[in-house]
């Protein structure tokens, strides 16, 4: 069996923090599947197309990785998919209590485990919602984000 991994999130914009999570999850997966989220309850700052763009240019070099924009539950997703797994980053105690109600909501709809792997040292600091207050107000976002040129504002 193909083992498929799905990494939902925003990626509003898709930080040096999340490509660390996918990079440690790559050895236990045939296929890696970046799943771009589309909540319709949120707005967002960069582009939808560029949020995936940009993902694209920083795993063009690796064919495991596919990068989806998606609507809908998530766990819909990874049925379509045939995605077995869920993965996700911890950062903080926060991340955790909320992780852990939508993990155990995603098994009891569809059955989907979700993994989870904790931030590496020197990365717990990174997070979207600071990177857009950097970009808001022009700073440089270029320690938090590889490839930042390929990110286009709404
Ligand atoms: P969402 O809007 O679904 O929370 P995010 O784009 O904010 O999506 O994050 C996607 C996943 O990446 C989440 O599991 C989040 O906890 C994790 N994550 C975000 N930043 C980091 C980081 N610096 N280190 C490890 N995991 C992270």
């Amino acid at each position: 069996m193909t083992k498929i991994g799905i990494f939902p999130g925003s990626f509003d914009p898709f930080t040096k923090g999340h490509e660390n999570i996918v990079e440690r999850f790559l050895p236990l997966f045939d296929q890696i599947i970046i799943g771009v989220g589309g909540n319709t309850s949120k707005s967002y700052y960069y582009k939808p197309e560029s949020r995936i763009k940009h993902i694209e240019s920083i795993f063009e070099n690796e064919p495991k990785i596919s990068v989806e924009q998606y609507q809908g539950l998530t766990v819909s997703f990874c049925k379509e998919k045939k995605a077995q797994y869920l993965l996700r980053g911890l950062r903080t105690t926060t991340d955790f209590n909320y992780e852990k109600s939508i993990a155990l909501m995603n098994k009891e709809l569809e059955g989907v485990e979700t993994l989870f792997l904790m931030t590496d040292e020197g990365l717990s600091h990174i997070s979207s919602t600071i990177i857009r207050e950097v970009a808001k107000n022009n700073g440089d976002i270029s320690p938090f984000v590889t490839k930042p040129n390929e990110l286009i504002i709404q």
